[in-house]
C-alpha cells in the first residue's frame, strides 16, 4: 500500500493531477477507500473486485446492513464484461451512457465483482458516470469500482470534498478534490432483469426519457394501487432456499454449518468458516459466497454460529436474521 500522509492524502485543486489520479488507482489495487467526484455526489470508492475492500466500505459508512451497491466502469465495454446485456440495456446504453443512469441487469457469467457487492443477488446495478475525474479513475485502474455515497450512514450525501472530510475522515485513505458536484440528482436506477422494466429510484434520467427508448418502464416507487407488480417480485434481497439457524452451538448430521472463528462446532455434513481468525471484514467479504455453498438440496438446513455484534457484525447479523425469517413461499426474498 502506499503510504497515508495527511498532506498528501487530499488533493486541494480542482484540476485534478495525473499523479493524484495514478495514486488513488494504487490505493484502490492496494484495497484501500478512495472519495471521488461523481456527476450526481462524492462516491466512497473500492476495488469491486475484491471482497475485502468492498466489506470496507460498510465499516467506513457504519452501515447497519448489507445493501447491494453499484458498480462504476468506464465504458460500455467493460459493462458487458460483468453484466448480461439484452437489446433493451445495448439501447438505454446507446442513449445514456456515461451518464446518470444505473441499470440491474443479470450478473455475467464471469462477472468480476465481488458478491458481497451485490448483497448476494443473481443481478448487478451498474453505470458508466460522465465525470471526468470519475473516467481517468477508472481508467487508471482497469477495473469496476462500487461506490456508495461518500457519506456516514445517516447523514447528508457529499458534494464537496470537505464534505467527505467531515464525515468519514480518516476512514478514507484518499480523496480526490474535483469541485463541488452538481447537486442532487442521483442516478435514475432501471431494473432490467424483469419485463417491462422498472423503475427502482428516480434520477437524472426522466421516465419519459426512458420510455422513448424502450417503451413505458414500470414505477417501483410508484403508490401500491398503481403498481402492477406483486410485492414479492420487488425483493431486492438475497435468501437462501434452505432453513437456518441462528446461534448454533451444534450442529446435526445433516446441516450445512456456517461458522466463525478458531472453535466450530464438529459434525456437520459441510462446514464453511466465515473466518477461522475470527476477522469480521474477511466474515463479511466472505458471507454471500458461504451462504451459497451451503444452499444445497442435499442438506437439511444451514446451522450458524454466533457471530459477535460489533463493527461489521452487525450487518452481518442483519443479513441472517433476514435470512433466517418466516416468509411467504411466493417471495423470492426478505
Ligand atoms: P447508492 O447508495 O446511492 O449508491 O444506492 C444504490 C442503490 O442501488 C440502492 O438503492 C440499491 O438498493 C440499488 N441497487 C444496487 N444494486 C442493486 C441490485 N442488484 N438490484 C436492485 N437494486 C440494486
Ligand atoms: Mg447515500
Amino acid at each position: 500500500m502506499p503510504q497515508r500522509s495527511d498532506a498528501e492524502a487530499t488533493t486541494t485543486h480542482a484540476d485534478v493531477s495525473a499523479a493524484a489520479v495514478a495514486e488513488a488507482a494504487a490505493w484502490l489495487r492496494a484495497g484501500g477507500l478512495v472519495a471521488f467526484p461523481t456527476e450526481t455526489v462524492y462516491g466512497l470508492g473500492a476495488d469491486a473486485t475484491q471482497p475485502e475492500a468492498v466489506a470496507r466500505i460498510f465499516e467506513a459508512k457504519g452501515r447497519p446492513r448489507f445493501n447491494p451497491l453499484i458498480a462504476h466502469v468506464a465504458d460500455t465495454e467493460t459493462a458487458r464484461a460483468h453484466a448480461a446485456f439484452d437489446s433493451r440495456a445495448d439501447a438505454l446504453a446507446a442513449a445514456f451512457w456515461p451518464g446518470p443512469l444505473t441499470l440491474v441487469l443479470p450478473r455475467s457469467a464471469h462477472c468480476g465483482v465481488a458478491k458481497l457487492a451485490s448483497a448476494g443477488l443473481p443481478s448487478l446495478a451498474v453505470r458508466v458516470p460522465a465525470h471526468p475525474v470519475a473516467q481517468r479513475l477508472l481508467r487508471a485502474l482497469g477495473r469496476p469500482v462500487v461506490a456508495p455515497s461518500a457519506n456516514a450512514s445517516g447523514r447528508l450525501s457529499p458534494t464537496t470534498a470537505e464534505h467527505v472530510r467531515h464525515s468519514l475522515g480518516a476512514r478514507v485513505d484518499m480523496i480526490l478534490d474535483g469541485g463541488p458536484c452538481a447537486v442532487g440528482v442521483e442516478s435514475t436506477i432501471l431494473d432490467l432483469t424483469r419485463t417491462p422494466a422498472v423503475i427502482l429510484r428516480h434520477g437524472g434520467i426522466s421516465r419519459e426519457a426512458l420510455a422513448e427508448v424502450i417503451g413505458a418502464p414500470e414505477d417501483a416507487t410508484a403508490a401500491p394501487a398503481d403498481r402492477p407488480s406483486a410485492p414479492g417480485q420487488l425483493a431486492s434481497h438475497y435468501a437462501p432456499g434452505l432453513p437456518l439457524r441462528l446461534n448454533a452451538r451444534e450442529v446435526r448430521p445433516d446441516e450445512g454449518l456456517l461458522a466463525f472463528g478458531a472453535d466450530e462446532p464438529g459434525g456437520a455434513a459441510l462446514t464453511h468458516n466465515l473466518s477461522p481468525a475470527g476477522d469480521l471484514r474477511e466474515a463479511a467479504a466472505n458471507l454471500f459466497a458461504h451462504l451459497h455453498a451451503l444452499d444445497r438440496p442435499d442438506l437439511a438446513g444451514i446451522a450458524v454460529v454466533p457471530i459477535p455484534a460489533e463493527g461489521l457484525g452487525a450487518a452481518i447479523n442483519d443479513r441472517l436474521r433476514r435470512a433466517a425469517a418466516p416468509r411467504p413461499a411466493s417471495s423470492g426474498g426478505t
